[in-house]
């Protein structure tokens, strides 16, 4: 099949420092794709590279077959792809609805903004039950639970119908029972979206994920099933190794 997302031969160079090095990332339309890596190993300069937030300083990168490199950040949301962000972008004064219904207006023509409604649009309605925040449609974001406020933000994306979403570490800091709703809202999502998740925690990926890319310094270093990335001995170096590290560096 052919790649909604093709990465050839991405590199970033920040100061000298090679952040990404040759990397080759492609998914295909409908996939719900996991990335891993541990810390620094270029899965937020990824991410940036795609969306135009970072320029890359050599490679491609195509969605749908249009080159993204040297397209601006804006140009990119219209394009389709849609982001998370590793800190919130919610805004706390406003009620859930409210946060929901301002990032759908993006797509819509002005003359509708400035129409009085009742209730909430169709696509923001639909979006509250995706995400089970219906029932806290007139809370201000401020309120919310963390994880909460990182189902918000996924809707605050989907509202804006992109066809990629790439979510920054979705489960980070969330309780065993949000991650299990976020993965199910994940599965859910990906049922009509192409989604690229980047996530460490190796009990979620199991329990969700079908192909895991991981990246280790930069570079691709294997991409399989759940069962395969966790039985190859380079993983288990790069994850346990530096587990076995961090004690040593714990107890020092
Ligand atoms: P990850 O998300 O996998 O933890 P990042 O993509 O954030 O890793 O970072 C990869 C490497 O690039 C890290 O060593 C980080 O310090 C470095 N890096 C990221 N952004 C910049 C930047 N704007 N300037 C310099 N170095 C950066
Ligand atoms: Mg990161």
């Amino acid at each position: 099949m052919t790649a909604l997302l093709d990465v050839r031969h991405l590199n970033v160079v920040f100061d000298g420092f090679r952040a990404v090095t040759d990397l080759d990332f492609s998914v295909a339309p409908g996939e719900l794709r996991f990335v891993i890596g541990p810390n620094g190993a270029g899965k937020t300069t990824l991410i940036d590279c795609i969306t135009g937030r970072t320029k890359s300083t050599s490679g491609s990168i195509t969605f749908d077959g249009q080159e993204l490199v040297g397209q601006r950040e804006h140009r990119i949301v219209r394009m389709g792809i849609g982001r998370t962000f590793q800190t919130s972008v919610v805004f706390e004064e406003l009620t859930v609805g409210e946060n929901l219904d301002l990032a759908a207006s993006f797509r819509r023509p002005l003359v509708t903004l400035l129409r009085r409604r009742k209730g909430y649009p169709d696509d923001v309605a639909r979006v509250l039950e995706t995400t089970g925040l219906a029932g806290l449609v007139e809370h201000k974001a401020g309120v919310l639970s963390h994880g909460q406020r990182q189902w918000l933000e996924i809707g605050m994306l989907m509202v804006q119908q992109p066809r990629l979403l790439l979510l920054d570490e979705p489960v980070a800091g969330m309780s065993r029972e949000e991650r299990e709703r976020t993965g199910q809202l994940l599965v859910d999502i990906a049922t009509t979206h192409t989604v690229v998740v980047v996530e460490h925690d190796m009990e979620f990926l199991r329990r969700f994920a079908s192909v895991v890319t991981v990246l280790h310094e930069g570079r691709l270093l294997c991409q399989g099933t759940v069962a395969e990335v966790q039985a190859d001995p380079r993983v288990q170096e790069v994850y346990l190794g530096r587990s076995r590290k961090e004690v040593v560096d714990a107890g020092s």
